[in-house]
């Protein structure tokens, strides 16, 4: 039987941590005795989750490198993190590339790829100085294959995956571990409602008849699991599905 790491509390910042995967992340790694740093936009939400104990809210917009650079002094005053989760991201319309928005493509890419450069530029001088650093990118089965309606999130995903892929190779020899969880098909209760512009029925008929998506406390799961494991031990590339998405094309709904 492995042990995990448990000398001493381990310490993380969650970046998306107001909703979804983010906030279930930060409830699982702190029930696992985790001390953690919730970051996002907006404060009335991490307010709510900062009422478990063990998680300190960061008011904070990844792709502004201001913000970041004070979430950063704030971090590194009280002591530092070992671990960092880029989670914050999401996708904007399903048009196809002929009628996508610049302007959706242009958000897709700086929140999925900007904020996680954004996020890894100011915390990797302390990560390599910990000497045993973690750094999860939480991508997407759409960083590694594409789908028609899918083209702007898909290049988002795609650049962030590459990110990951570099970002591990490079920063091997300073011994930070790269993790990169690639989810497919997470029933949360803003993603595909955000994607979808609001509209709450187009947003439910993306799950509907699927038995069993994936939630987020499933993916949350897999990331504790992921960064509890000890430091040498690097599951790379995680891909996760639902059993009834065996493929991106292959979707089994029922009813
Ligand atoms: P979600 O509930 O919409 O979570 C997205 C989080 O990102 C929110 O907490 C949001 O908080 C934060 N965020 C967005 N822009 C930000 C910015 N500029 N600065 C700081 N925080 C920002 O969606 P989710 O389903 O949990 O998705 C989480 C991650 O998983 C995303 O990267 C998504 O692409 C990926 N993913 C999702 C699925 C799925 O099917 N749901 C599948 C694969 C991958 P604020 O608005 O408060 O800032």
């Amino acid at each position: 039987m492995i042990q995990t790491q448990s000398a001493q509390p381990r310490r993380a910042l969650v970046t998306g941590a107001s909703s979804g995967i983010g906030a279930a992340t930060a409830h699982r790694l702190t029930t696992d005795g985790w001390q953690v740093y919730a970051l996002a936009r907006r404060a009335e939400k991490l307010e709510h989750l900062a009422e478990q104990e063990g998680i300190i809210p960061i008011v904070c917009d990844v792709t502004d490198a201001e913000q970041v650079q004070q979430a950063l002094a704030q971090v590194t005053a009280e002591g530092g993190i070992d671990t960092l989760v880029n989670n914050a991201g999401g996708a904007l319309g399903v048009e196809k590339v002929g009628d996508g928005r610049v302007e959706d493509w242009d958000w897709m890419y700086r929140t999925n790829v900007i904020g996680t450069l954004t996020m890894v530029q100011a915390f990797l001088p302390m990560l390599r100085a910990h000497g045993e650093g973690t750094v999860l990118n939480l991508t997407s089965t759409a960083g590694i294959t594409a789908y028609e309606g899918g083209g702007g999130y898909n290049a988002a995903k795609f650049g962030q995956h590459a990110l990951t892929g570099a970002l591990r190779l490079e920063e091997a020899e300073h011994n930070i571990r790269v993790i990169e969880v690639l989810p497919g098909l997470v029933h949360t209760e803003e993603f595909a409602a955000k994607r979808l512009r609001g509209d709450a029925a187009a947003a439910e008929a993306v799950y509907r008849g699927v038995e069993k998506p994936l939630t987020a406390e499933d993916v949350a799961e897999v990331i504790a699991h992921a960064v509890n494991l000890p430091h040498h031990i690097n599951l790379d590339q995680i891909v996760v599905r639902p059993v009834a998405q065996a493929a991106q094309h292959k979707l089994i709904r029922k009813g």
